[in-house]
């Protein structure tokens, strides 16, 4: 069995308390390695090694350029040990082996990204109104970043915060989710291995209401940004306001993917499948409220739900396998106890509704693809998120009610429009309260496409160019050009 360490200063090392976690494979249910359990003294190391690396270090005077190579240099070395890492995360969180894959092999374009636009970001001269003055803006880190991320992607997650951070010259501390640390714990010997100097990426492990509480309350770091729950995230904030620190989160959701009597039935039905039971429904943006207009619905479920049934359900290694397991044991009894409300909030389960068995079915983690007909949008089971393999079908009659229960949430992550109505098409996007809105297609994301929330689905945005604003700070700089000494000191110039 594996021992983790953690990531400090460029090197491996022990928790200063001695401390470890088990950390369990899903699948097998078995325990197969340990992580480190920090504490606040670690955090005291990693932030000490990250404020000196970031202001006093190599990276503070290398230029703009030489450090896009290093990242994009990073990307290439992640590109090198996708199918490693990838095996890692599925040992981690038991999702696909095909996903976790695809994930981490795209992982690498954060990289060589932001690599690229290190050297591109530019100040300005501003024209300034008065005509002694000359007067330019500048940018700099906003300091040191602690990343905080979910079990559901945790390379992902690195990729889309760390590689903006580290482009904009911060260096950063990543605590993982504590199901989940794996494969952040190996990818930090590739940021040695590419030539990050020492400190500016770190990596602590452990609980979050330790190690994770500690990281945001600590004076030395300047900016937070999490990936996690909502009820996860107001903590954050709340302990992040107490110093003012900036914080971006990226949160739930509670997504609605919409299938109008105009669409292509047969795309949709896939795309609907996709949104919910890809990934065992365990994704920020499920399509978890399934919106379908009431002249085709009795034809649309009847063929979703043929669809769904044909998944295969077992083990994630496996290319043919569509579903695995649930993360974590806490995470399964939460899929069955939101089951288990549904049904007596009086919705129809019309596929799945148990926990699922039979072969190449192991750990005991297991949720048949459920879904669930006859949802009234003020249920708990439209409402609330459940993080697994559950759709709620909701009847509408024309575009208004569309958009009203489709905006009728404390959410605000995505959501899905399925029309054949060009007009629809371009009209619907502007009405729907979500930071994505997918036309005829579901679940894409890319490095170049802002992604984040609104509502309580999160703050600010990560991927596209304008994400390294996040991690900048501006700075104004007057110069005046006059040999005059000012008349009276005492007004505002
Ligand atoms: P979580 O909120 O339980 O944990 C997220 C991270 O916060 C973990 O690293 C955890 O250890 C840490 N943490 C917990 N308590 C803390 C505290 N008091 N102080 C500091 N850190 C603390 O979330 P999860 O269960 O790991 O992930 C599932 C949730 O994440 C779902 O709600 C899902 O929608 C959301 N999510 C959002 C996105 C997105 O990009 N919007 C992506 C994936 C997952």
């Amino acid at each position: 069995m594996q021992t983790y360490q953690l990531f400090i200063d460029g090197k491996y090392v022990d928790p200063v308390e001695g401390q470890w976690l088990d950390t369990v494979d899903p699948y097998r249910g078995e325990v197969w390695a340990r992580i480190p359990r920090a504490t606040a003294k670690d955090v005291d190391l990693a932030t000490a090694a990250a404020s000196r690396a970031m202001w006093e270090g190599p990276w503070a005077t290398m230029s703009a350029s030489a450090r896009g190579k290093l990242l994009r240099r990073l990307g290439d070395l992640v590109s090198a040990n996708a199918e490693r890492l990838a095996g890692i995360e599925v040992r981690d969180n038991g999702k696909l082996y095909t996903e976790m894959l695809g994930q981490v092999r795209y992982h690498a374009e954060w990289w060589w990204y932001f690599g690229g636009l290190v050297d591109k970001l530019e100040g300005g001269v501003v024209p300034i109104d008065k005509p002694d003055m000359f007067a330019y803006t500048t940018h700099e880190p906003v300091g040191v970043v602690a990343a905080l991320t979910a079990w559901n992607s945790p390379l992902l997650f690195v990729a889309w915060k760390c590689a903006a951070a580290l482009a904009a010259g911060c260096a950063v501390i990543v605590k993982p989710s504590e199901f989940a640390s794996a494969s952040t714990l190996e990818f930090a010997a590739l940021t040695k291995e590419a030539g990050i100097p020492d400190g500016i990426f770190n990596v602590l492990t452990g609980y979050g209401h330790e190690v994770g509480a500690s990281l945001v309350e600590h004076p030395s770091v300047a900016k937070i940004t999490f990936t996690g729950s909502d009820a996860t995230g107001a903590r954050v904030y709340e302990a992040a306001a107490r110093s003012l620190k900036r914080v971006s989160l990226e949160l739930g959701g509670k997504s609605p993917n919409i299938v109008f009597e105009d669409a292509n039935l047969s795309a949709a039905a896939a795309g609907v499948v996709s949104g919910i039971f890809a990934a065992t429904g365990q994704t920020c943006i499920a399509g978890s409220r399934l919106l379908v207009q009431n002249s085709v619905k009795d034809k649309f479920v009847e063929q979703l739900v043929s669809i769904a049934r044909s998944a295969k359900i077992g083990d994630p290694m496996k290319p043919d396998t569509n579903i695995g397991p649930v993360t974590t044991p806490a995470q399964y009894r939460k899929v069955l106890d939101y089951i288990d409300i549904a049904k007596s909030e009086g919705a129809r389960c019309v596929l799945g509704g148990k926990p699922a068995e039979g072969e190449g079915i192991l750990g005991g983690q297991f949720v048949e693809p459920t879904i669930f007909d006859g949802v009234d949008n003020s249920m708990r089971i439209a409402r609330e998120e459940v993080f697994g393999p559950v759709l709620s079908i909701i009847g509408f009659d024309d575009e208004e009610d569309a958009i009203r229960i489709a905006n009728d949430t404390i959410y605000g992550l995505a959501a899905g429009i399925w029309t054949e109505d060009i007009g629809r098409a371009l009209r619907l996007p502007k009405k729907l309260r979500a930071g994505t809105v997918w036309v005829n297609t579901y679940r894409a994301v890319s490095y170049m496409m802002p992604f984040g929330g609104v509502k309580h689905s999160g703050i600010g945005r990560e991927s596209g160019v304008k994400a390294i604003e996040e991690y900048l700070e501006h700075k104004s700089v007057w110069v005046s050009t006059s040999k005059a000494i000012p008349q009276n000191p005492f007004v505002m110039r």
